[in-house]
Protein backbone atom coordinates (compact mmCIF):
# COMPACT_ATOMS: atom_id res chain seq x y z
CA UNK A 1 0.00 0.00 0.00
CA UNK A 2 1.41 3.29 -0.66
CA UNK A 3 1.92 5.94 1.56
CA UNK A 4 -0.36 8.78 1.94
CA UNK A 5 -0.17 12.21 0.51
CA UNK A 6 -2.00 15.63 0.22
CA UNK A 7 -1.53 17.63 -3.12
CA UNK A 8 -2.21 21.21 -3.25
CA UNK A 9 -3.61 21.82 -6.64
CA UNK A 10 -3.14 25.49 -8.29
CA UNK A 11 -4.81 24.41 -11.62
CA UNK A 12 -5.59 21.89 -14.09
CA UNK A 13 -2.70 21.80 -16.47
CA UNK A 14 -0.02 21.76 -13.50
CA UNK A 15 -2.09 19.05 -12.12
CA UNK A 16 -2.36 16.65 -14.90
CA UNK A 17 1.89 15.86 -15.25
CA UNK A 18 2.95 16.83 -11.38
CA UNK A 19 0.30 14.72 -9.55
CA UNK A 20 0.73 12.02 -12.26
CA UNK A 21 4.22 11.98 -11.16
CA UNK A 22 3.27 11.79 -7.03
CA UNK A 23 1.08 8.86 -7.48
CA UNK A 24 3.65 7.05 -8.95
CA UNK A 25 4.53 6.37 -5.18
CA UNK A 26 1.37 8.02 -3.02
CA UNK A 27 -1.84 7.65 -2.36
CA UNK A 28 -2.88 11.20 -3.40
CA UNK A 29 -5.52 12.92 -2.66
CA UNK A 30 -5.45 16.69 -3.98
CA UNK A 31 -7.00 19.97 -2.37
CA UNK A 32 -8.04 23.23 -4.35
CA UNK A 33 -7.11 26.54 -1.78
CA UNK A 34 -6.36 29.38 -4.65
CA UNK A 35 -8.26 32.78 -2.95
CA UNK A 36 -5.85 34.26 -4.93
CA UNK A 37 -7.41 33.39 -8.37
CA UNK A 38 -9.36 36.78 -9.87
CA UNK A 39 -11.82 37.29 -10.92
CA UNK A 40 -14.20 34.65 -9.59
CA UNK A 41 -15.21 33.49 -13.12
CA UNK A 42 -11.18 33.00 -14.03
CA UNK A 43 -11.46 30.80 -9.93
CA UNK A 44 -14.67 28.70 -11.49
CA UNK A 45 -12.53 27.89 -15.33
CA UNK A 46 -9.40 26.96 -13.44
CA UNK A 47 -11.67 24.97 -10.81
CA UNK A 48 -13.31 23.19 -13.35
CA UNK A 49 -10.28 22.52 -15.78
CA UNK A 50 -9.26 20.88 -11.90
CA UNK A 51 -12.28 19.20 -12.00
CA UNK A 52 -11.38 17.35 -15.41
CA UNK A 53 -7.79 16.18 -14.22
CA UNK A 54 -9.72 14.56 -10.70
CA UNK A 55 -11.68 12.15 -13.46
CA UNK A 56 -8.39 11.92 -15.99
CA UNK A 57 -6.34 10.57 -12.66
CA UNK A 58 -9.21 9.08 -10.90
CA UNK A 59 -8.34 10.73 -7.64
CA UNK A 60 -10.21 13.04 -5.13
CA UNK A 61 -10.30 16.96 -5.27
CA UNK A 62 -11.24 18.62 -2.67
CA UNK A 63 -12.24 22.82 -2.96
CA UNK A 64 -11.42 24.57 0.15
CA UNK A 65 -13.78 27.63 0.47
CA UNK A 66 -13.04 30.14 -1.87
CA UNK A 67 -12.45 33.89 -0.18
CA UNK A 68 -10.42 36.35 -1.76
CA UNK A 69 -11.01 38.78 0.38
CA UNK A 70 -8.79 37.50 3.10
CA UNK A 71 -6.23 36.88 0.17
CA UNK A 72 -6.48 40.68 -0.22
CA UNK A 73 -6.02 42.31 2.65
CA UNK A 74 -3.24 40.22 3.40
CA UNK A 75 -1.36 40.88 0.63
CA UNK A 76 -2.71 44.80 0.08
CA UNK A 77 0.32 45.98 1.28
CA UNK A 78 2.61 43.93 -1.22
CA UNK A 79 0.53 44.85 -4.55
CA UNK A 80 3.00 46.60 -6.30
CA UNK A 81 5.32 43.91 -5.94
CA UNK A 82 6.26 42.28 -9.28
CA UNK A 83 5.47 38.02 -9.74
CA UNK A 84 8.16 36.01 -8.16
CA UNK A 85 8.61 39.28 -5.63
CA UNK A 86 7.55 39.27 -1.63
CA UNK A 87 3.72 39.21 -2.47
CA UNK A 88 4.79 35.72 -4.08
CA UNK A 89 5.78 34.14 -1.02
CA UNK A 90 2.86 35.79 1.04
CA UNK A 91 0.87 34.18 -1.40
CA UNK A 92 2.36 30.40 -1.68
CA UNK A 93 2.47 31.02 2.70
CA UNK A 94 -1.60 31.63 2.62
CA UNK A 95 -2.19 28.34 0.39
CA UNK A 96 0.00 25.72 1.79
CA UNK A 97 -0.85 26.64 5.48
CA UNK A 98 -4.71 25.76 4.69
CA UNK A 99 -3.19 22.94 2.78
CA UNK A 100 -1.24 21.13 6.02
CA UNK A 101 -4.34 22.02 7.99
CA UNK A 102 -6.41 19.90 5.81
CA UNK A 103 -4.12 17.42 6.21
CA UNK A 104 -4.20 17.66 9.35
CA UNK A 105 -8.06 16.85 9.20
CA UNK A 106 -7.76 13.84 7.09
CA UNK A 107 -5.24 12.24 9.10
CA UNK A 108 -2.26 12.61 6.46
CA UNK A 109 1.31 12.79 7.76
CA UNK A 110 2.40 13.77 4.30
CA UNK A 111 1.89 17.57 1.51
CA UNK A 112 3.12 18.68 -1.47
CA UNK A 113 2.23 21.33 -4.48
CA UNK A 114 1.50 21.24 -7.59
CA UNK A 115 3.05 24.89 -7.90
CA UNK A 116 6.74 23.73 -9.16
CA UNK A 117 5.44 22.80 -12.67
CA UNK A 118 5.49 26.25 -13.43
CA UNK A 119 8.84 28.40 -14.46
CA UNK A 120 6.96 31.50 -13.03
CA UNK A 121 7.34 30.29 -9.39
CA UNK A 122 10.20 30.61 -7.29
CA UNK A 123 10.65 26.99 -6.40
CA UNK A 124 13.10 27.30 -3.45
CA UNK A 125 11.07 29.73 -2.06
CA UNK A 126 8.13 27.37 -1.95
CA UNK A 127 9.75 24.52 -0.71
CA UNK A 128 11.63 26.43 1.79
CA UNK A 129 8.27 27.71 3.11
CA UNK A 130 6.47 24.80 2.88
CA UNK A 131 8.93 22.75 4.92
CA UNK A 132 8.74 25.35 7.40
CA UNK A 133 4.80 24.86 7.29
CA UNK A 134 5.04 21.70 8.03
CA UNK A 135 7.56 21.35 10.50
CA UNK A 136 5.25 24.04 12.65
CA UNK A 137 2.49 21.42 12.06
CA UNK A 138 4.54 17.97 12.42
CA UNK A 139 4.11 17.25 8.95
CA UNK A 140 6.50 16.06 6.41
CA UNK A 141 6.49 18.44 3.13
CA UNK A 142 7.71 16.60 -0.40
CA UNK A 143 10.22 19.66 -1.64
CA UNK A 144 9.68 19.32 -5.27
CA UNK A 145 10.73 20.93 -8.70
CA UNK A 146 8.60 19.76 -11.26
CA UNK A 147 9.50 21.86 -13.62
CA UNK A 148 12.76 19.82 -14.16
CA UNK A 149 13.59 16.90 -16.57
CA UNK A 150 11.14 18.75 -19.14
CA UNK A 151 8.53 18.59 -16.35
CA UNK A 152 6.79 21.90 -17.68
CA UNK A 153 6.78 20.70 -21.26
CA UNK A 154 5.64 17.19 -20.79
CA UNK A 155 2.64 19.50 -18.94
CA UNK A 156 2.35 21.82 -22.01
CA UNK A 157 1.72 18.60 -23.72
CA UNK A 158 -0.32 16.84 -21.86
CA UNK A 159 -2.92 19.69 -20.92
CA UNK A 160 -2.89 20.27 -24.99
CA UNK A 161 -3.78 16.61 -25.79
CA UNK A 162 -6.98 16.85 -23.25
CA UNK A 163 -8.21 19.57 -24.58
CA UNK A 164 -7.29 21.97 -20.81
CA UNK A 165 -7.33 25.62 -20.69
CA UNK A 166 -4.26 26.74 -20.23
CA UNK A 167 -4.02 30.17 -18.15
CA UNK A 168 -2.11 33.18 -19.33
CA UNK A 169 -1.53 34.73 -16.04
CA UNK A 170 -0.44 33.57 -12.48
CA UNK A 171 -3.83 34.09 -11.13
CA UNK A 172 -4.30 37.94 -9.10
CA UNK A 173 -5.53 40.90 -9.82
CA UNK A 174 -1.90 42.09 -9.76
CA UNK A 175 -0.69 39.78 -11.86
CA UNK A 176 -2.96 39.55 -14.59
CA UNK A 177 -2.83 43.90 -14.43
CA UNK A 178 1.26 43.17 -15.57
CA UNK A 179 0.48 40.30 -17.91
CA UNK A 180 -1.33 43.10 -20.33
CA UNK A 181 0.75 46.11 -19.88
S1 LIG B 1 1.67 36.46 -9.01
FE1 LIG B 1 0.87 34.38 -8.58
S2 LIG B 1 2.01 33.59 -6.81
FE2 LIG B 1 2.34 35.82 -6.96
S3 LIG B 1 0.77 36.71 -5.62
FE3 LIG B 1 -0.12 36.66 -7.66
S4 LIG B 1 -1.20 34.71 -7.80
FE4 LIG B 1 0.15 34.58 -6.02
Amino acid sequence: MKPGMLAHVCCGPDALYAIGVLQQEYDVIGVFHNPNIWPPEEYGRRLEEARKVEKILDFQLIEERYVPEAWFEMTAPLKSEPERGRRCAVCYALRLERTALRALALGLPAFATVMSVSPLKKTDVINRIGSRIARKHGLSFLETDFKKKGGFQKSVELSRRHGLYRQNYCGCLYSRRDSRT
